[in-house]
């Protein structure tokens, strides 16, 4: 497995406040990574720094191995992270044609990108007649031009109406099928759910999880119980192998799970201890609850 970029212990401040916090991960070739986490917790500084636009305050970041400069390894690098900078009043042709002369690609490129993202009819519609969506369509073909390694988005369906949001995810996973390495940095559990294979997790600037996506949150849930003498029940639940840990709240207990359990087969676990529930529900969070509490702000 060949790796696109590794950044190692990075962290920056800005005075008092650390916006990336000693954070390491790696990006191999051939995956689609979700930097996720909350409004200001880093990702756009982290990437940033990785694309030479931030000064790191410490760390290191490495491109393909190190064995590139970093002017090399930009040239092989697709990146949007400012919202798209087109003239209004050129067509959308003739925009990615400044865009070939600034980089020194072939112009023959063009309509192959422009069919990619879907916009090969608009090639000679003015950049302001398009729609948002349109716009965020064109500003990956350029990102595209000089065919990179890797593309790097950041907030990529920002703004965009559900149809937008739409078109762009797809188009993500379109690139990506054909071989291109995606890092997209997002505050949509959602998003990265859709359209991420692998993510890492920020909080205030400090990793909490890099990993697959389907390995980001488990949780076997949880039962809330009542009985006419909880006190009896919370002394079983805490001497049972499956519960983990026990609240009690207004009457209802809430006994959580490490591992998977139905509600009946815990109820005949019950029984047998002579307990008996005047109340049993087995519930999951679900993943967005399990989220928001992953990256809650600890005060
Ligand atoms: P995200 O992209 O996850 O929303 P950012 O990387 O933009 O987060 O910001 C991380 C933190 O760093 C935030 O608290 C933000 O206010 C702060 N920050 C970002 N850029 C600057 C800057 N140029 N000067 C001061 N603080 C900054
Ligand atoms: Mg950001």
């Amino acid at each position: 497995m060949s790796t696109i970029l590794t950044i190692t212990n990075l962290t920056k401040t800005y005075g008092k406040l650390t916006a990336v916090n000693n954070l390491s991960f790696t990006i191999n070739k051939g995956n689609v990574y979700g930097i996720l986490g909350p409004n200001g917790s880093g990702k756009s500084t982290t990437l940033g720094i990785a694309l030479n636009v931030v000064n790191k305050t410490s760390g290191e970041f490495k491109w393909f191995n190190g064995n590139l400069s970093t002017h090399e390894a930009l040239k092989k690098i697709g990146a949007i992270i400012e919202r798209p900078n087109f003239y209004p009043y050129m067509t959308a042709y003739k925009n990615l044609k400044l865009v070939c002369k600034i980089k020194d690609i072939p112009e023959q490129k063009i309509d192959e990108k422009l069919e990619l993202v879907g916009l090969l009819e608009r090639k000679h519609s003015k950049f302001k007649t398009f729609s948002l969506g349109m716009k965020q369509r064109l500003a990956i073909a350029s990102a595209l031009l000089n065919d990179p390694e890797i593309l790097i988005l950041d907030e990529p369906t920002n703004g965009l109406d559900p149809q937008g949001i739409h078109q762009i995810r797809s188009l993500i996973k379109d690139i990506a099928s054909k071989g291109t390495t995606i890092l997209l940095a997002s505050h949509l559990l959602d998003e990265v759910e859709k359209v991420c294979s692998h993510v890492v997790v920020l909080r205030k600037g400090e990793k909490l999880y890099e990993g697959p996506v389907d390995q980001m949150i488990t949780s076997n849930g949880f039962f809330e119980l009542k009985s006419d003498n909880n006190a009896e029940l919370i002394k079983f639940l805490n001497d049972h192998k499956n519960i983990t840990s026990v609240k009690e709240n207004d009457q209802i207990i809430t006994a959580f799970l490490d591992q998977p359990m139905s509600a009946s087969a815990f109820n005949q676990d019950c029984f047998n201890a002579g307990i008996r529930l005047s109340h049993l529900v087995l519930r999951k969070e679900s993943l967005e609850e399990q989220f928001l509490q992953l990256t809650v702000q600890l005060n």
